[in-house]
């Protein structure tokens, strides 16, 4: 499985060396399981959704709403503004949990073998992976626990090279 962190949240799932699309071509929404009843507004217009809490401009909406001055703020520069500001702090360890709980619940669905975490958002640094790892174990139980989490080590070439081999298969 592999889930990425950016402006949303993007999650897909690979099956027997082949893309799980669903009936239709949608599954794998990921970013957009309700964790929270009567929760944020997503872009999505469903509220609660996992990419509202958890996605880099939920951390941008959420920093914002605290202290109008963050509205202007990179990820980097919140990030490095968080090691002093523990409000900063809260809300970036609570999308945390909000995105263990999604992933969470995809291993007790789908029981993969790993879940890569990528992104921009994990390239700037926004979660721990060790930290995801705990949270998600705590939420599972111990038959789910064999799942290894990861952070992806592509970056930006990820979506390039994923298109790629997509090509070259077909
Ligand atoms: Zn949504």
């Amino acid at each position: 499985m592999g889930v990425t962190v950016g402006t949303g949240i993007g999650s897909g799932f690979v099956i027997d060396g082949k893309i799980y699309h669903g009936s239709r071509g949608f599954a794998m929404e990921l970013g957009h399981i309700v964790v929270q009843r009567d929760g944020l507004t997503c872009n999505c217009g469903l509220e609660g959704c996992l990419e509202a809490y958890s996605s880099v401009s939920a951390i941008q909406k959420a920093t914002a709403r605290i202290n109008p001055k963050y509205s202007t703020c990179e990820l980097r520069e919140l990030l490095i503004e968080a090691k002093s500001n523990q409000q900063l702090r809260i809300i970036i360890e609570r999308s945390r949990e909000y995105l263990a709980m999604g992933l969470a619940t995809a291993c007790m669905i789908l029981d993969p073998d790993i879940i890569i975490v990528g992104g921009g958002g994990m390239d700037a640094g926004l979660y721990s992976i060790a930290e995801i790892e705990k949270s998600v174990r705590a939420k599972t139980s111990k038959v789910n626990h064999h799942t290894q989490i990861r952070k992806a080590t592509m970056g930006n070439q990820a979506g390039v090279m994923g298109a790629m081999l997509l090509a070259a298969q077909s």
